[in-house]
């Protein structure tokens, strides 16, 4: 990757693109869903800001990154691209600030603490309201309840009550990672059903609640089928990333 020109780059992120959108199509049609339901949010993590650049010029509109030291500056760098910036990792509340500097949505919220935290910097920034998406952890449905990250199913709801009003928050939606243990492990299908069934007791409650964000490059197909309306993906569009994160 770091010996390919730009122009390389560009026609190397442009195929990949197309084949994202092209298994993005036809998961839409397999499920009956109209194709403006999902949208794709690119996930740069350990990508560099000139690819992020690239991929604006390819029309992409949504990116994604897990770890604020590496998108601050990459979101500085890109300040004058029409991106939407969506916050996906695990967010420690003393990385709260920055990250609402370029973040318009947090898809991993998934505690008290850090709502509170996010509430008080909006308030206090005076900036947008921030969009939230609670993040299912949906691992912990086993006694292991070994932690990817995010609430327990059973906690989801008082968390999203707590989300709805917290002033500066917006409840968007939910979000997860299909599982790697518990009764769901390599059953993604299965775990985004859970998933699709908990979005919709939330939007009972919130009605605005409307996005799930679920399905990176191996189950998109799958998250889409359950009714996923973000699908985040990484290595399908940028290629393999050097480390594992
Ligand atoms: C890295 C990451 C992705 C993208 O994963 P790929 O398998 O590279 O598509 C999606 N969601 C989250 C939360 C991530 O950290």
């Amino acid at each position: 990757m770091t010996n390919l020109t730009s122009a390389e780059r560009l026609a190397e992120l442009r195929t990949n693109l197309a084949a994202v959108k092209a298994r993005i199509d036809a998961a839409c049609a397999a499920a009956a869903r109209p194709r403006d339901e999902v949208t794709l949010v690119v996930v740069t993590k350990t990508y560099p800001a000139s690819d992020t650049r690239l991929l604006a010029e390819l029309g992409v509109r949504d990116v994604a990154e897990n770890r604020d030291q590496d998108a601050a500056p990459k979101a500085e760098e890109c300040k004058d691209l029409p991106l939407s910036w969506h916050f996906v990792g695990q967010l420690q509340t003393n990385k709260v600030r920055s990250v609402l500097r370029y973040a318009d949505r947090v898809h991993s919220v998934d505690r008290l603490r850090l709502v509170d935290a996010l509430s008080a910097e909006v308030v206090k920034s005076g900036r947008a309201d921030v969009g939230c998406l609670i993040q299912v952890g949906l691992e912990s449905e086993t006694p292991e309840g070994a932690h990817r990250g995010g609430v327990a199913p059973s906690e989801v709801e008082a968390l999203a009550e707590t989300v709805a009003a917290a002033p500066g928050l917006r409840l968007d939606g939910v979000m997860a990672v299909a599982p790697l243990v518990g009764p769901f492990a390599d059953d993604p299908r299965r775990a985004f059903g859970r998933l699709a069934e908990i979005a919709s007791r939330v939007r009972g409650t919130h009605p605005g609640a409307t996005m799930v964000s679920a399905g990176m490059s191996g189950d998109l197909e799958e998250a889409i089928a359950a009714g996923a309306t973000h699908v985040r993906i990484g290595t399908a569009v940028l290629g393999a990333r050097p480390t594992l994160r």
